[in-house]
């Protein structure tokens, strides 16, 4: 029902990000257009309007940049016949809606998918447990019941379920796309010079470094202030987090995102272990040459009162899972490299000293934040945010761990389903 692209192991074809290239049966326009008259018939699409809901059974985000030169089309009711469909439609939409006549949609049956999820959603609602976290105070002002979630596929197909249109604050979910930001500034050479690529089996902002003293991961917090040190360090820091903001929005499809002046605030106030963190790495003058300190924490304190909804988060999740192109607007936003990076270091330090058994359960590239955010990744597939402010003492939302289990256990999402025999 849902379909895995190859695996990495037996080929690379699946591996393409969608949308990226032509397919390789890209067919000439007439003839392109030909086969989609032919199975808007076999379906017993009449007219526009049927497309549409057709478009809409599939899961489909019609509202998507993507899809914007066919919205008047689709608006239309107009009959579907050669003539509307050569003047309503840009032959690169034709191919986008041939693929999803035929079925060939990251998530086949939709609606099947859509009912699964709500379960899990259900089961995860009812976890009880976990504190929301507190020693940022404005943080402690979020109510421990709200549950957003939202998926979106590598081809557009969007489902979101409770609160998942309230923005919060990404905190360390934004860990992710400040790393990337950082490797496609710097590239992974002089990136890694400064920050290492192995778990650090402690706390996200515990007082230590690795043996040549840089910060274990830039999934915890030294290891995030060293990936902020790095951005654009000789400008301003203003301009630098507005270059992180524009990168986040073309990560969730070119919407604009904001910033909570009031989390920033009161993170900035008491923040004193992260004061320290960036002192003892100033102390070994592991810094790039030239960095200054503050603002790079600066930086770092802005980023994580980005805030979003799980409607977005999960379009940037989905990015990810599309090897870096958005699916929702086609741009490519990271090189597939530092897109394999990034879900590298997701997969073995996203979620804090709980990562080693979540990449055993789960098997899949995430990262939690302490406003209860969670980002998961099912590579080739969708991207998935999550919203739960109740955290377990390791910091991890307790929905969000409930809703991965049970997700890996609905659907072959593992990242190693698949490589054994039998039914996973
Ligand atoms: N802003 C938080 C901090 O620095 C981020 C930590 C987190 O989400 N784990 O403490």
């Amino acid at each position: 029902m849902v379909t895995r692209p190859v695996s990495a192991f037996s080929g690379f074809s699946g591996r393409r990000a969608r949308f990226e290239h032509d397919r390789p049966d890209a067919a000439t326009t007439r003839e392109l257009l030909a086969r989609l008259l032919r199975c808007a018939r076999d379906e017993g699409l009449a007219t526009a309007t049927d497309l549409r809901q057709r478009l809409l059974l599939s899961g489909i985000d019609i509202d998507m940049p993507r899809l914007a030169d066919a919205r008047r089309f689709l608006d239309s009711g107009i009959a579907l016949d050669a003539e509307a469909i050569k003047a309503g439609l840009t032959p690169d939409i034709g191919r986008f809606l041939l693929q999803i006549l035929d079925g060939d949609l990251a998530i086949e049956n939709f609606p099947v998918f859509e009912n699964r999820i709500a379960n899990i959603y259900a089961h995860a609602q009812a976890a009880t447990g976990g504190e929301v976290a507190s020693y940022i105070p404005e943080l402690a002002k979020q109510d421990p019941d709200s549950f957003g979630l939202a998926v979106c596929s590598i081809d557009g197909q969007r489902m979101a379920l409770g609160d998942a249109e309230t923005p919060f604050c990404l905190q360390s979910v934004m860990k992710p796309l400040n790393y990337a930001l950082a490797l496609g500034l710097n590239g992974e050479r002089f990136v890694h010079e400064h920050v290492g690529r192995e778990p650090s089996g402690q706390g996200f902002n515990e007082l230590t470094l690795n043996r040549d003293n840089r910060p274990h991961n830039p999934m915890i917090n030294s290891g995030a202030i060293m990936c902020s040190a790095m951005i654009r360090p000789g400008r301003p820091v203003a301009e630098r987090f507005d270059m992180l903001m524009r990168f986040w929005s073309s990560a969730i499809g070119s919407q604009a995102c904001s910033f909570d002046e009031a989390v920033y605030n009161s993170e900035r106030g008491t923040a004193e272990r992260n004061f320290a963190l960036a002192k003892l790495m100033e102390s070994h003058d592991v810094f790039p040459e030239g960095s200054i300190v503050d603002r790079a924490l600066d930086l770092y304190f802005r980023s994580c009162a980005i805030s979003l909804d799980c409607r977005a988060l999960s379009v940037a999740a989905a990015t990810l899972a599309n090897g870096g192109v958005c699916p929702l607007t086609g741009h490519r936003i990271a090189e597939p490299a530092t897109v394999r990076n990034t879900l590298s270091l997701m997969l073995t330090c996203g979620m804090y000293d709980f990562s080693g058994e979540f990449a055993f359960v789960v098997g899949l590239p995430a990262k939690s934040g302490v406003s209860g955010g969670l980002m998961l990744v099912v590579p080739g597939v969708c991207g998935i945010g999550l919203w739960s402010p109740p955290l377990d003492r390791l910091g991890n939302p307790v929905r969000g761990l409930e809703f991965s289990r049970r997700l890996v256990e609905a659907f072959p999402f593992h990242i190693f389903a698949g490589t054994t025999d039998g039914p996973q």
